[in-house]
């Protein structure tokens, strides 16, 4: 008996690991890393910022996708939209699009994942409903969207950034399963399906009855993904060496100098490799100071040399932020306006930082090689960037000894993540590299909806420093109420917002953080680069709709 159970016992053992260690046919399946980062345990779409990636983009799906590269919104879910009048959007549905459980998708489940956001105020997006009406049904594959006040750039945004999800089911959730719960078994309508998962790992199986093959002539070649968390930097780049990770997203220090010898695929075949992802920016803390002088800041944003950066940190894998931080994307760049940045722009030159500070005052007045305030008190500041962002680290490293360069006494300080976070949220810091929200979009305004982001008790979202203008916040609002093809009165605000950040100077963006992307060629192949196919290499979650699924459809086994 004890033994016959021990035999069992073994048996189970042996079932379990075979399912965690299944052996999949290599050819038909991809091996993906780089947005994993601990056990997968949450699939529920309403907490997009800590579900397992994929889940949004690969089960859920959204009413549209936006194509960075070729600037395009691409219709997905829905077939098309635009706005019948100033304050109502019509959205006509696709057909024939099935939840995996058979059930139809339709009007009612766009209705249900808005309307959920005002039952329940907990709901990420509830703020919408400030700003709009109702969601009106007029037919099974047409919904109305009617506003108070449209905010039209906002709206062009979320068009690409809410999954939707199945009424039948989401209806029978309480308030609780809805923001919290783990949503265990997913029910989308997307490309993929939840097949499994392990404590190192999440396996994606290929929706055979997903309605793009048919509607969109795509079909996604992997059979199934295999999405891995990978413990670091050097483990990553070996497993692409041996064709272990078929795709990599993760900043990989050292693949300038060994990617030719290793044939490691990258977007661009020379220098940045990659293509920008998002503006990392330095957040002058408005509310101390010395950094509530306007020429304080300009000193500071005259004395960082971000070339070098660039050069000694990132190994050229990045750009240099232009002075207004835009991305170098078409639906950002056509509003960067070429003489105000010429005008009031600033560059690396320590003549002219040391210059503005003793214009305004800054003096070295006890021979300690600083400079004192203009009232005599000290200066002694810190950057922060989390412990272990290495790149970080070595940044602030550089900016520290930039500004020391012109008599501004900063040290660099690698608080762990949480205390950098909180000292962030509360304005206890003051300066601070970040990048949270200037990731790239369809709309500018998402950038200064970050930068520019109301003053509270907590800055969750944005406007770390606390920089408080009025003015400022006005005209990001008036930017958000211009409808997105009206170019021109957009460009009118642009202008003014583009003048007064750069007069102001309140945060110095710095470079463009990478869209990070190595892969290996040993079983797939045709992967994104500038060559073709143009498609954005990314498999981070929140960012599948950005042209993740194209990706997998166009690559080839070899
Ligand atoms: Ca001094």
């Amino acid at each position: 008996m004890k033994k016959g159970f021990l035999l069992l016992l073994l048996a189970m053992i042996l079932v379990s690991s075979l399912a965690i260690g299944q052996v999949y046919d290599r050819k038909e399946t991809l091996y993906a890393g780089g947005g994993l980062w601990s056990p997968p345990n949450n699939w529920n779409p309403f907490t997009p910022w800590a579900i397992m990636t994929g889940t949004n983009g690969l089960i859920y799906e959204y009413l549209f996708m936006f194509d960075p590269l070729s600037n395009e919104m691409i219709p997905w879910l829905a077939v098309g939209g635009g706005w019948i009048d100033g304050k109502t959007y019509e959205l006509k549905l696709r057909d024939n699009v099935f939840w995996t459980d058979g059930e139809k998708f339709d009007a009612e489940d766009v209705k249900f994942t808005f309307d959920i956001a005002k039952k329940y105020p907990g709901v990420h997006y509830s703020s919408m409903w400030n700003w709009m009406k109702e969601v009106e049904i007029i037919d099974p594959l047409t919904v109305r969207v009617h506003f108070t006040e449209p905010l039209y750039q906002q709206w062009s945004f979320q068009l690409y950034q809410l999954p939707m999800v199945p009424e039948h089911i989401w209806k029978n959730k309480t308030e609780a399963e809805i923001l919290t719960g783990a949503n265990e078994g997913p029910i989308g309508t997307g490309c993929y399906l939840a097949e499994g998962y392990g404590q190192d790992r999440m396996i994606y199986l290929r929706n055979e009855n997903w309605w793009g093959i048919e509607q969109l002539g795509i079909k996604p070649t992997p059979k199934r993904i295999v999405y891995l968390t990978v413990s670091g930097n050097n483990v990553a780049l070996g497993m692409i060496f041996k064709g272990e990770l078929d795709i990599s997203n993760f900043f990989l220090p050292g693949v300038p100098a060994v990617k030719a010898a290793y044939g490691i695929h990258t977007y661009f075949d020379g220098a940045p490799y990659m293509l920008s992802d998002n503006t990392a920016v330095l957040f002058l803390n408005n509310s101390r100071k010395p950094m509530d002088d306007v020429n304080f800041r300009k000193a500071v944003a005259w004395a960082i040399n971000s070339d070098d950066i660039v050069t000694r940190v990132f190994e050229n894998q990045v750009i240099r932020s232009n002075p207004l931080g835009f991305l170098p994307i078409d639906a950002w760049m056509k509003y960067y306006d070429e003489k105000v940045v010429e005008q009031y722009g600033f560059k690396y030159d320590p003549v002219v930082s040391k210059k503005t500070l003793a214009d305004a005052g800054y003096k070295d007045i006890n021979g300690d090689g600083f400079v004192e305030a203009p009232d005599g008190s000290k200066v002694e500041l810190s950057i922060i960037v989390p412990f272990g962002w290495t790149d970080w680290m070595e940044s602030i490293k550089i900016i520290a000894s930039n500004l020391k360069a012109v008599g501004i006494n900063a040290k660099a300080e690698f608080p762990d993540y949480s205390r950098y976070q909180d000292e962030l949220y509360s304005g206890r810091f003051d300066m601070a590299i970040n990048n949270f929200n200037s990731n790239l979009s369809n709309t500018v305004w998402s950038y200064y909806y970050w930068l520019f982001w109301d003053i509270r008790e907590q800055q969750t979202q944005g406007n770390y420093g606390k920089y408080n203008n009025p003015k400022a916040f006005e005209l990001m609002g008036a930017f958000d109420r211009t409808p997105v093809d009206d170019y021109e009165a957009g460009q009118k605000i642009m202008l003014e917002l583009e003048e007064l950040f750069l007069k102001e100077i309140p945060y110095v963006p710095l470079w463009f953080n990478g869209m990070w992307f190595q892969a290996s060629t040993s079983v797939w192949s045709n992967w994104p680069s500038e060559h073709g196919p143009h498609y954005y290499p990314c498999t981070w979650n929140g960012k599948w709709q950005l042209g993740g699924i194209f990706m997998l459809s166009a690559l080839k086994a070899e």
